[in-house]
């Protein structure tokens, strides 16, 4: 029996590719298995062949992606790149949410990772990802010059460059992202706390419009502490004292790199889950990769896809199974007797998941 108030929502599945895909077709069993009233919709091929015989995204592939609330992905090496591309550009998902969250049982580096409760907000458009490059010659006609080296870029030599786009509107809005999701937080127990970090002194205009723009946003939340670390400061910090951190509010590369270093304060990547927001669409995969090394083998570990899992049941406003899954998460890593290698275990993928279900439903 669905809660009262519950409407079918339709979900479209990708499960992407190797290890990451054995772990989306396991999780799948799991929320097939519990009473979401969802619909799950799998989408194996998302690849077409376009134009000059480019891959893009099939047409049936974003077909589901349009009839869907929300989409849980696999992860990708590249067959199904449209399929991401168009997830995170096309539905334009600006907010990238990765949590990291210890609790007891769960393999940690550190000697007291008691209370570790932190979620980094990874921008998810700009930055280094516009995919902007090329050689440095090609900048000549527009005279700029180093403000170190007092050169242009066309004579450093030969060379490359990378665009990275911040703009006002994108780092406002996921500003205002970042400190909603501290208010929640906050109701739920949580300190109430943005910290903004970026390399702000030595990149004044990218990183500084970010920072003034979280400033700004800052204004409009009296109730929620903020404050502002330069991001190298930020990664020793997240090492030595992870427990200062509630909401972690990044630009899109730097984000990238510290919510894999969080990972590996509490469990590692088999354990890192990821939720991308957009103001209409959201979609769900792990932080991981397809990790290929361990295709084939049964024994990737699906917490990460499940806690992902979790975070769409949160999204498709299922919060009681989302927290109950969260719980047998929980009870899984504390019996400790059902874990896959990464983690120190030897049970297998479908083995864990399971578990997790056996958890639940005690
Ligand atoms: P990709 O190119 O898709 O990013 P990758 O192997 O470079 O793949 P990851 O998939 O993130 O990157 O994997 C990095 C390492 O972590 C690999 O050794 C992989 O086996 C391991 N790993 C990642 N996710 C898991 C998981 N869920 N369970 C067990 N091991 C994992």
């Amino acid at each position: 029996m669905m809660a009262r108030g519950m409407t079918r929502d339709r979900i479209c599945v990708i499960p992407g590719e190797d290890a990451a895909a054995e772990a989306v077709l396991n999780v799948l069993d799991v929320m097939k298995a519990l009473d979401t009233g969802l619909d799950w919709h799998v989408c194996e091929n998302t690849s077409a062949i376009g134009e000059g015989g480019r891959p893009q995204l099939a047409a049936e592939a974003k077909e589901a992606i349009d009839s869907s609330r929300a989409t849980l992905f696999g992860a990708t090496g590249g067959p199904n790149a449209a399929a991401l591309f168009y997830l995170r550009w096309g539905k334009q998902t600006f907010a990238n949410v990765r949590p990291t969250r210890w609790s007891a049982g769960m393999p940690s580096p550190l000697a007291r990772p008691e209370g570790i409760d932190l979620a980094i907000v990874r921008e998810n458009l700009e930055d280094a990802y516009v995919l902007i490059e090329g050689d440095l010659a090609q900048l000549a006609p527009l005279k700029l010059r180093s403000r170190t080296a007092g050169i242009g870029p066309e004579a450093m030599g030969e060379g490359a460059f990378s665009v990275k786009a911040i703009t006002r509107e994108g780092s406002l809005r996921v500003a205002r992202f970042a400190f909603e999701l501290a208010l929640q937080r906050k109701a739920a127990g949580g300190a109430g706390r943005v910290t903004a970090s970026a390399k702000y002194n030595m990149q004044p205009r990218t990183d500084g419009l970010f920072i003034e723009c979280a400033r700004e946003v800052a204004s409009d939340f009296p109730d929620i502490d903020f404050d502002v670390l330069i991001v190298d400061d930020c990664a020793h910090r997240i090492v030595r004292d992870p427990q200062r951190f509630d909401v972690l509010l990044l630009p899109n590369l730097y984000g990238d790199i510290l919510s894999d270093a969080a990972a590996g304060l509490t469990g590692g990547l088999g354990l890192a889950a990821s939720g991308c927001y957009g103001a209409d669409y959201a979609y769900f995969e792990s932080a991981h990769g397809t990790a290929p090394d361990i295709a084939g083998k049964g024994i990737v570990n699906p917490v990460a896809t499940l806690l992902s899992a979790a975070m769409l049941l949160d999204y498709c406003d299922r919060a009681p199974i989302a927290s109950a899954l969260r719980d047998a998460i929980d009870r899984l890593h504390e019996d400790g007797r059902v874990l896959t290698p990464d983690v120190g275990g030897t049970a297998s993928t479908a083995q864990v998941c399971e578990a997790v279900l056996g958890h639940m439903q005690a």
